[in-house]
């Protein structure tokens, strides 16, 4: 269908209905902005192959992980981010929708009138549109614009992981065509909490469509955006805006209310949008904790309060939709390592745990205090996350409790605990260089106590079970399976999701989050909870879903997808190059070098085979000598046929070779004929 028009026509209506209330923020102009502009620094490739969305919001954290060869940086000293104007809440959602609902007549009667125009005689509700780019039936990369009149905002900018197949691919970000195609109109981005899957595309986006967008989410949060933007040279130009929970920050037509939730990291909101057709709210990732580390449990009076002034529409993360009962306290976790640092006695303790659960750093900073231990942390991304989190107050560590991991030696192991990054098994990472006995400041003994609080993700186990190994083989007692069943995830389970359409009661439903059985088994919940059928969508990404007071319904789609970051290439590695990589990881390559003469098509040098991943050429030589001779009587035969024309040449020799290696191997290499003329 055409968006644009319809685009066109609701942008009249609702800019009549809002003649002065709706002035976008300003009439910005932006320079180009195309492809291409400025170069994309090589990013953190993530070690973690993230394909279940089991601990979807811890696993984020691990993504830093593998550039932990690099030596630990101090953290960057903090640019102040400037502080979004906080309104009161409640004043500012009364104001908008007072605004809303003083013009009911007016609006019904100019979208009749466009109802007529197009040939509906039905009144037409102003309408807004969600439009999810990302996170929708796939782990990772959550992005959702939502459109309004004249106005879009975007709700994070997440990055994923690449799958086992997508070889030599670092990240994987969304496609942002839909976005740069109407840059003009993006009032702004909003990011709900600072794990990788919500912020990791940020500077792939800014880079792309501009930094003048302005970006607001939570100090924690911002201090991540930071830090990413500074390793990728956009840190001055960005435009990050601090807001705290209940802070209401105006974008164009819509106005967003951020509001505090728990999760495996501090500061996470979820954000209600208040738009013409109605308020939408959207959860983020989020768990309920009556009882956090920090930061105080999700503010459930908000919601409910929201709940019920009337929610035309919740989405909410349905990572752990199929998990029944409540997600557990974090503290619960410090009740385990209590037990665990008693059992540990006089040897030396390593716990190993996400780098952003900050919350958990807490509480084994909070058990080496009370147990006379130092803390020491390993992994360059723990490193970082823990001095920013300190730096802004979301970390409290009694002083001098924090010691240089150099410095170790100084201490008897009953006075030490090693924080490390690599709780995943990653490759790179700190505690997986600690099982090689490659790390260059910890080496494990019996006299350690290892301690991994994390549960594996889906597909990790493997990795995390190779570290356990090693580690066991290098005498040290290894605490994985008790910790697993205390570890607490970061997602609401299902007893929390019921809560959230409770308090909330929305008229539409859309689960997000999370893969297709997820979203389904979030749905089913919805529809237990009383949600008729017809108003829950499970949308994919590109879809466009419009919603007015009345109605929920598909509105065509938009350019959506997936978009491949390798080094410093965006979007170069498409699924051609990505085929001919797994058919080289997979067969090898067969290179066959010959030089012919042009006059006569002649060979007068070669032909030479080379062979790469292919057979080990030593052993196979009999073979090689036989493919060579096989090329040399293809030759021969074109010469007689004269065929000279160097395609011709190449596909003979390609067919010929192919399936003589094919009956002899029952392999398929990549073959690259190279002919060389004089
Ligand atoms: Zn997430
Ligand atoms: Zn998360």
């Amino acid at each position: 269908m055409n968006d644009n028009n319809q685009n066109n026509s609701e942008m009249k209506i609702i800019d009549a209905i809002l003649s002065d209330t709706a002035k976008p923020a300003s009439g910005r102009t932006r320079t180009g902005s195309r492809r291409g502009r400025g170069r994309a620094l090589r990013p953190n490739p993530p070690s973690v192959s993230e394909n279940q969305a089991e601990v979807q919001g811890e696993a984020k954290a691990a993504a830093a992980e593998s550039a932990e060869q690099q030596p630990a940086k101090a953290p960057a000293r903090r640019q102040t981010a400037r502080r979004a104007k906080p309104r009161t809440a409640a004043a500012e959602t009364a104001a908008v929708s007072s605004e809303t609902a003083a013009k009911p007549v007016r609006n019904a009667k100019n979208a009749s009138q466009k109802g007529r125009r197009g040939g509906k005689t039905a009144k037409k509700l102003p309408t807004v549109r969600i439009i999810p780019l990302g996170g929708l039936n796939e782990i990772g990369k959550n992005i959702t614009a939502y459109e309004c009149g004249n106005d879009i905002l975007i709700v994070d900018c997440g990055m994923g992981f690449p799958d086992a197949d997508m070889l030599g691919v670092d990240i994987v970000i969304p496609d942002f065509s839909w976005l740069e195609k109407n840059v003009e109109r993006i009032r702004g981005m909003v990011i709900t909490h600072g794990h990788e899957d919500h912020i990791g595309s940020i500077p792939y986006f800014l880079k792309r469509l501009g930094t003048d967008i302005p970006i607001y989410s939570a100090a924690l949060t911002i201090g991540l955006i930071e830090g990413k933007l500074k390793e990728h040279g956009l840190l001055s130009k960005a435009k990050l805006n601090v807001v705290k929970s209940r802070d209401v920050v105006k974008l164009g037509c819509m106005s967003v209310e951020f509001i505090h939730v728990n999760h495996s990291i501090p500061d996470a909101m979820a954000v209600a949008i208040t738009t013409p057709a109605g308020l939408i709210i959207q959860t983020g990732d989020f768990k309920v904790d009556y009882t956090p580390i920090e930061g105080g449990p999700i503010d459930i009076a908000r919601f409910a309060e929201l709940g019920q002034q009337g929610v035309l529409c919740l989405l909410a993360d349905s990572t752990n939709a199929e998990r029944a009962g409540f997600s557990e306290s974090e503290r619960q976790v410090g009740f385990a390592f209590e037990n665990l640092f008693a059992q540990a006695g006089d040897r030396r303790i390593i716990i190993a745990t996400f780098s952003s659960n900050i919350h958990r750093i807490q509480q084994i900073i909070n058990m080496a205090a009370r147990t006379g231990r130092k803390v020491a942390v390993s992994g360059r991304s723990m490193v970082n996350v823990v001095a920013k989190a300190i730096e802004l107050g979301y970390l409290n560590a009694p002083k001098d409790i924090l010691i240089d991991i150099d410095n170790i030696g100084r201490y008897p192991s009953n006075r030490l605990v090693i924080c490390t990054t690599g709780s995943q098994g990653e490759p790179l990472s700190a505690l997986s260089r600690m099982a090689a006995g490659e790390h260059r400041k910890v080496s494990v003994t019996a006299n350690d106590y290892i301690i991994i609080s994390a549960t594996p993700i889906p597909g990790n186990e493997k990795h995390v079970t190779r570290v356990i190994n090693d580690l066991l083989k290098l005498g040290a007692e290894v605490i994985y399976k008790s910790m697993y069943e205390v570890h607490v995830s970061g997602h609401a389970c299902q007893g929390d999701l019921k809560m959230m359409l409770s308090v909330t009661k929305p008229k539409f439903f859309i689960p997000v989050h999370g893969e297709y059985k997820h979203l389904r088994a979030h749905s089913q919940i919805a529809r237990d909870m009383g949600v008729a059928p017809d108003h829950i969508l499970i949308a994919d990404i590109g879809q466009v879903i419009e919603l007015d007071a009345e109605n929920m319904r598909q509105a065509g789609t938009v350019e959506a997808g997936r978009v491949f970051v390798d080094g410093y290439g965006v979007g170069d590695v498409g699924s051609i190059v990505l085929r001919d990589r797994q058919h080289l990881a997979q067969d090898g390559l067969i290179i066959v070098v010959v030089t012919i003469e042009s006059e006569s098509g002649a060979v007068v040098a070669g032909p030479d085979i080379v062979s790469r991943g292919f057979v080990y050429v030593r052993e196979s030589e009999a073979l090689m000598e036989e493919a060579r001779l096989l090329v040399k009587r293809v030759l021969d035969d074109c010469q007689d046929k004269h065929i000279r024309e160097w395609s011709a040449l190449k596909i003979s020799i390609k067919d010929q070779l192919s399936s003589f290696i094919y009956k002899k191997t029952k392999r398929g290499p990549m073959i690259l004929p190279i002919i060389m003329e004089i």
